[in-house]
């Protein structure tokens, strides 16, 4: 301990960051079990087309603690991403996500969204990966939707698109998420063979009351339209920002208005028309 001390003080380090420093190593010891140790799921969150049908989901992992309860992902996919475990996590995840597509036909369940980060989208293997567990589970691969950020643009233009073109020749649909939040740049769209966008939700959640937020949503969607990009509005909140969206062409629609993600039973249920009042601690 004299000796940690010592060397921190060395370093420079505050004690709150080396406080920070063994609790983000204790939580990365523990996600590493969590998959062994069946504390990972997937919750759903359903995706609904202008008519309000639920024509597919985005898949969202979970984790739940022994001792500290839900983590939230936006937490320890940020710890699992600092090493190759949020591969092994995202592998996990695509196998179980492909599962239930096997499991249920394309008229129940359209399509589903998985979250790719940017560290296992560039690993050499991806594509051989994403094209096993497709073929393994015998799902027609355009049912998959890749969702990945505009940080996989960190190598390059070039690099990135060469990966999505490869994603492509598989058929998996691609999504560009959280879409107006990172260095974007809308001459990239062009050259990226994108199926879809994904609004950011801090554009949405203001749409009533911010006007800029208002016109960038609306630019979004006129852009889209031209380049024959979908788009999915996240974080739809209430029917003000609902009728907005759809009255300047939006198609598809995810957000606490509808409905929030839901363990695989719930979701399961809501499918197959026998929507249960799941009780849903979480989200
Ligand atoms: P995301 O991919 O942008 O997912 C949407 C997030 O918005 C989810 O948060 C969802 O619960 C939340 N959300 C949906 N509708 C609403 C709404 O109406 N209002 C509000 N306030 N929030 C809404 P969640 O599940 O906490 O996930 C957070 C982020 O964690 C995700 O953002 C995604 O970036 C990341 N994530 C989750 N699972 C994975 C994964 O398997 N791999 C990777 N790389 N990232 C993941
Ligand atoms: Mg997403
Ligand atoms: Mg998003
Ligand atoms: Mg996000």
């Amino acid at each position: 301990q004299a000796k940690l001390k010592g060397r921190a003080q060395i370093c420079g380090y505050e004690p709150s960051m080396q406080t920070q420093m063994s609790w983000r190593l204790e939580m990365e010891q523990a996600l590493r079990r969590a998959l062994a140790e069946d504390q990972l799921s997937i919750a759903f969150q359903p995706q609904l087309d202008e008519r309000g049908r639920v024509v597919g989901g985005e898949a969202l992992m979970r984790w739940q603690h022994p001792r500290h309860g839900w983590v939230s992902p936006e937490v320890f996919i940020a710890i699992a991403e600092e090493s190759d475990l949020i591969v092994e996590l995202e592998t996990w995840m695509l196998d179980r996500c492909c599962e239930l597509l096997s499991r249920l036909p394309a008229e129940t369940l359209p399509r589903l969204s998985v979250n790719i980060s940017v560290r296992h989208f560039t690993q050499p293997g991806f594509v051989e990966g994403l094209t096993w567990v497709t073929g393994t589970h015998g799902i027609e691969p355009s049912r998959l939707i890749v969702e990945f950020t505009e940080s996989i643009m960190i190598d390059g233009l070039q690099d990135a698109a060469e990966r999505m073109q490869a994603l492509k020749r598989l058929g998996v649909q691609l999504a560009l998420d959280d879409f107006g939040t990172g260095f974007s740049s809308l001459a990239y769209l062009k050259s990226l063979p994108l199926d879809e966008l994904k609004i950011d939700r801090s554009f949405v959640s203001n749409l009533d009351t911010d006007g800029s937020d208002a016109a960038i949503a609306e630019t979004i969607l006129a852009m889209a339209q031209h380049l024959g990009i979908d788009v999915v509005a996240e974080g739809v909140e209430n029917r003000a920002q609902h009728e907005f969206l759809l009255a300047r062409g939006c198609r598809l629609f995810q957000g606490y208005y509808f409905h929030r993600p839901m363990p695989a039973e719930a979701f399961e249920a809501l499918l197959a028309g026998r929507e249960v009042e799941a009780d849903q601690p979480r989200d």
